[in-house]
């Protein structure tokens, strides 16, 4: 049976304040809420759906629509189910509320990404419902633990379940929100993140005692080292994605704002410190941990070489944790298709090529050769930049953008899947 389209907005906008009422605070997670709400949702449509749990309450949901032709690359909407903590006083609204007010939804989640995950809900349901029959497999995946570097999330599919989340192509998050440039408006759609390399590095020097002061201690190395970091900039390098992009904002890249800085280098930032376990005692040891982002065509290696650069051979550099840089071409079917879908539904705007400082899931996608995209699609008005609404207090949905974007986000991937509005909708 086919849905009307009110009842499908309807509906979608129900499983988005359902899904924000459910506190999945990352840590603890508790994402279980999440994948017995969708996994009800689904089962309510006999649509096959997989939990894996690699810890209990943090679970995984994986559903699959089947497609007539399964050599063609399939689709995956993917969307995380865990959020960031709030800082409740800081609120005016009930962060689990999902009041609606001001025409807006509030809540965390709201946009990061609940909205999604309700907009890929409510799609696998109409298609089912419909008995519309895609030309490809579509694959749904509402994961955990995104927020926290996503171990028990994405990364523990990858590494575990590959063959639930094996895709041709991946629409994820971060993209397709407006973004406002004095007069104009462009629609970022991520095909880039950079990577991340976490390092320790620790200082050494001989230890003593604090009343007799010295300047060649580890806490006065580890402060001199500190200082170089903060105030040298890693080497600017503008990779082809970006010096496209800037060019179709008509940004010269040597004039770049802020905003881009992080896209047109490595970076390092000091975010731990530790030195020191009595007041009288010069401790032999300091510690701080940096976080390093590369850009695509990093790696581990290079990142330490410029890093080195900075703080001279001495200190000792161990890798905590790191993950890749991904690209994804934009020279595809599915990006023309959102290019071309995103700038009709806004005339006068541009869809355009974007990298992501931060990290995303895609990354570990893409280790099965997914090619990723991010489209959450979202109309903004100037007075509600995204940058503020994402992981800020306050976070709120407006519904109007929000319908505006499930129309473009139902019109893109109903197309890619061979389907026609009329297939699905009544
Ligand atoms: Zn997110």
């Amino acid at each position: 049976m086919r849905t009307s389209w009110d009842n499908f907005e309807r509906e979608t906008i129900d499983h988005l304040r359902a899904l924000v009422r459910l506190d999945t605070t990352n840590p603890p997670g508790n994402e279980r809420l999440a994948a017995d709400y969708l996994g009800a949702a689904l089962g309510r449509e006999a649509i096959e759906c997989v939990t894996i749990e690699p810890q209990p309450t943090r679970t995984n949901l994986v559903a699959r629509v089947a497609g007539h032709d399964r050599s063609r690359p399939s689709l995956m909407l993917s969307s995380h189910t865990d959020v960031v903590p709030v800082e409740a006083a800081r609120w005016t609204r009930e962060p689990f509320g999902a009041e609606v007010e001001q025409g807006c939804v509030w809540g965390r989640g709201s946009i990061d990404m609940k909205s999604k995950c309700a907009m890929d809900l409510g799609l696998a349901v109409a298609i089912k419902r419909a008995g519309a029959l895609p030309d490809r497999d579509l694959i749904l995946a509402a994961v955990a633990d995104e927020e926290a570097g996503s171990e028990l999330g994405a990364r523990y599919l990858v590494e575990h379940h590959p063959d639930l989340i094996r895709a041709g192509y991946v629409l994820n998050e971060t993209g397709g929100f407006t973004l406002h440039l004095g007069e104009r408006r462009f629609y970022p759609i991520q095909v880039a993140e950079k990577g991340f390399v976490t390092i320790k590095m620790t200082a050494s020097g001989t230890p003593g005692h604090g009343s007799m002061p010295r300047a060649d201690t580890a806490i006065a190395w580890m402060a001199d080292l500190i200082g170089r970091i903060t105030r040298t900039p890693m080497p600017r390098r503008v990779t082809p994605l970006m010096r496209s992009t800037l060019s179709d904002l008509g940004i010269a890249p040597d004039k770049a704002p802020p905003l881009f800085r992080p896209m047109l280098a490595n970076t390092v930032t000091p975010t731990i410190l530790r030195a020191g376990y009595k007041d009288n005692v010069i401790p032999g040891e300091a510690w701080v941990i940096l976080d390093g982002r590369t850009l695509p065509g990093e790696d581990e290696r290079s990142f330490i070489r410029e890093l080195r650069d900075i703080v001279g051979p001495e200190p000792l550099l161990e890798v905590v944790k790191s993950g890749p840089p991904v690209e994804a071409s934009p020279d595809t079917p599915l990006f023309d298709l959102i290019k071309s879908r995103t700038e009709a539904a806004d005339p006068g705007s541009r869809a355009i090529p974007w990298m992501l400082p931060g990290a995303t899931d895609s990354k570990f996608y893409a280790q099965l050769g997914a090619t990723c995209y991010g489209f959450a699609p979202v109309r903004l008005e100037p007075r509600m930049p995204f940058g503020s609404l994402y992981h800020g207090n306050d976070e709120r949905m407006p519904i109007e953008g929000f319908l505006w974007g499930l129309r473009l986000y139902t019109d893109v991937v109903l197309s890619f899947l061979g389907l026609r509005t009329e297939d699905v909708f009544a």
